[in-house]
């Protein structure tokens, strides 16, 4: 079912195969250099398996980052599912990822990310131990989504006090792309904050909603990143911040959930050259994998221990800002910078 597959970046790299379930997918270790590789299982559908390759790849290097910047004792991994969420994820498929990341021993944790829910979790803890993010059992954090989404408030108020002199967010206008489970939460937080909402979704259902609830405005997805907005929160798909859309970017401040928002790395700095704060994504959305640290770390009393390390995220970020003020770059690479030393004084 497992099959290793070469790589040059990653410590270990796999395809998943289960014929019988219809199950395809990938498992990468990034690192394990602070502790067991942990990160997301994300279930969509891809263009190729170089395409899911790529996003695995990415996203459990990306994860070997948020886990440091959280302040973790976890490493890097990530495993993608190919296929819909809507039309192919069955019970038996679940339990066969669950078998292949069983059979890693430890060596990475999984948890929930885009296109599973709690119940998926539950179902692949039939067949694994290595699974957090569960809703039952001594340990369980449930769903990180709201706290990932407390998160990325929290950052928000830091970027809005660097860009707006001030970290009030009343009265200002934040345009969400995406109401899934983190987007949804951080909308209702910025509505109870008092921002005006613009919002965007696949989901005509959850736009609705949000117009409705939280008084939103509805924006089409191609438009959302192009709103007259102070703040933009990308919290869909990655890439999204790309040499097609920053020229369109309206909004000074951009910080949202997703996951690998710039494209490239160098569109970092093109959002610099253009004047809008963009505060890295995996600083800033660290709140779910601490939430689900807690679980993996056998916490007993996680609500302090959450929000310590909630707390200490703010202040890292906060620092990254100054840094990136006093040397006049972007805070993306600063924060790459100041994980990748972070890594290079943990003994191997
Ligand atoms: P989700 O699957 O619950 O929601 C994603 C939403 O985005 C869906 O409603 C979907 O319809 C919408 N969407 C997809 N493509 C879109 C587009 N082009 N335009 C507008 N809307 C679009 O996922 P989630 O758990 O809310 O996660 C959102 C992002 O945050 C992902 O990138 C995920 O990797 C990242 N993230 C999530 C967590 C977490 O705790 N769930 C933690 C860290 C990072």
């Amino acid at each position: 079912m497992l099959t290793r597959l070469a790589s040059t970046s990653h410590e270990e790299l796999y395809r998943v195969d289960d014929p019988e379930t219809g199950l395809r997918g990938f498992i990468a270790l990034h690192s394990t250099r602070l502790g067991p590789a942990a990160g997301g299982l994300r279930m969509r559908v891809y263009d190729g398996d170089a395409a899911a390759i790529d996003d695995v790849l990415n996203l459990s290097r990306g994860m070997s980052y948020k886990n440091a910047a959280a302040g973790l004792p976890l490493g890097g991994g990530k495993a993608v599912i190919m296929g819909d969420p809507a039309r192919d994820k069955t019970p038996a498929l679940l339990r066969a990822m669950g078998r292949a990341i069983e059979a890693l021993q430890g060596r990475y944790w999984t948890a929930e990310d885009m296109g599973m829910a709690p119940d998926d979790m539950a179902e692949i803890a039939r067949e694994t131990r290595f699974v957090a993010g569960l809703d039952h059992g001594q340990h369980a954090s449930g769903d990180p989504s709201p706290i990932t989404a407390k998160g990325v408030f929290n950052a928000m108020r830091a970027g809005a006090a660097e860009v707006f002199g001030s970290d009030d967010l009343r009265s200002r206008h934040v345009a969400v792309q995406g109401l899934g489970h983190v987007g949804w939460h951080l909308c209702r937080l910025l509505h109870e904050a008092g921002a005006h909402l613009s919002v965007a979704d696949m989901n005509a259902g959850r736009v609705a909603n949000a117009v409705s609830e939280f008084g939103a405005c509805a924006v089409a997805p191609e438009q959302i990143h192009a709103t007259e907005a102070d703040i933009f929160a990308p919290c869909a798909v990655g890439g999204i911040l790309n040499a097609r859309t920053i020229p369109e970017i309206r909004a000074r401040l951009v910080v949202g959930a997703a996951n690998n928002q710039l494209a490239m790395p160098e569109d970092g700095d093109a959002l610099h050259a253009r004047g809008i704060l963009y505060l890295p994504d995996y600083v800033a959305n660290g709140g779910g994998i601490i939430n689900v640290a807690a679980e993996i770390l056998r916490i007993t009393d996680s609500g302090p221990w959450v929000a310590e390390r909630l707390d200490a995220m703010q202040a890292t970020m906060t620092q990254i800002l100054n840094r990136a003020k006093g040397e006049g770059l972007s805070p993306a690479p600063i924060a790459d910078r100041m994980i990748e030393d972070q890594l290079l004084q943990v003994a191997v």
